[in-house]
């Protein structure tokens, strides 16, 4: 029998990863609303899979809705997760190749939260996957590398492939540079200065801040990000 959804958010919590519990619930209202906010109903998307612990939070709504979440990930960790870094847990590396290997953790999750036909994992770089998508999404969560490069490189990719009144989330948006990195924070602050999203703070909670997609594009002569971000790196 399927898990109510109590059930999943006690799952959730017990799971290996990088996600508070308020900000996962936040992220799961978001989910639900996102879903019913569209007509018809589009499906979610994350970047930065990890061993599924922001996916059961997202699947949960996902599979409440009647749509599903696809979660990006080449699995081999992020910058921060790898030996001598900050984040770097050794219980995630394949022994056969020394790498980091976050795949049989994710699948082994959604199968213990019985969300495997909600939530589709979807392996390999971020860019590459998105550089294909052409399905509008109902909400996109971006919690994949943090680095610059890697962090703007999500933003231009996935950004507009949100539908017009869908949601846009972003994990690790600290505005104090002495709580964290800065390339979440200005992802955040482009989104809503180019006019391509405005900020929804009843969504957000803590490091989780939502912004929703303007159902008219942006004046490009007022909003000078209307081009999906800054095309020189910031990193
Ligand atoms: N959402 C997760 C945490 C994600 S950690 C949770 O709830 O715990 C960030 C993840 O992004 C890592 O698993 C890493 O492998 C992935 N990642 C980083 N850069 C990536 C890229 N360019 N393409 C695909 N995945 C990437
Ligand atoms: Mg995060």
């Amino acid at each position: 029998m399927r898990p109510r959804t109590d059930e999943w958010l006690a799952l959730a919590r017990s799971v290996k990863g990088f996600m508070p519990d308020d900000e996962g619930l936040a992220l799961y209202q978001a989910g639900l609303v996102a879903a019913r906010a569209l007509t018809p109903t589009r499906p979610l998307l994350e970047v930065g899979t990890y061993c599924g612990k922001s996916a059961v939070y997202l699947g949960a709504a996902a599979e409440e809705s009647g749509t599903v979440l696809f979660s990006v990930d080449h699995h081999r960790g992020s910058e921060e997760n790898q030996a001598g870094w900050e984040h770097h847990d050794p219980a995630v590396v394949d022994r056969a190749s020394g790498r980091m290997d976050t795949l049989p953790w994710a699948r082994r999750t959604l199968e213990r939260a019985a969300l495997e036909e909600s939530v589709v994992l979807v392996v390999g770089p971020s860019p590459v996957v998105a550089a294909q998508w052409s399905t509008p999404l109902a909400l996109l969560f971006i919690d994949g590398g943090h680095g610059g490069e890697v962090a703007w490189a999500d933003y231009r990719g996935w950004a507009p492939k949100v539908a017009p009144g869908g949601l846009l989330a972003i994990h690790d948006v600290f505005p104090d540079p002495a709580d964290g990195g800065r390339p979440p924070y200005e992802l955040f602050c482009e989104a809503v200065a180019s006019g391509h999203f405005q900020d929804i703070p009843e969504l957000s909670c803590g490091s989780l801040r939502v912004v929703r997609r303007s159902s008219e594009p942006p004046d490009a002569t007022e909003a000078p990000g209307a081009d999906w971000g800054p095309q020189a790196s910031s990193a």
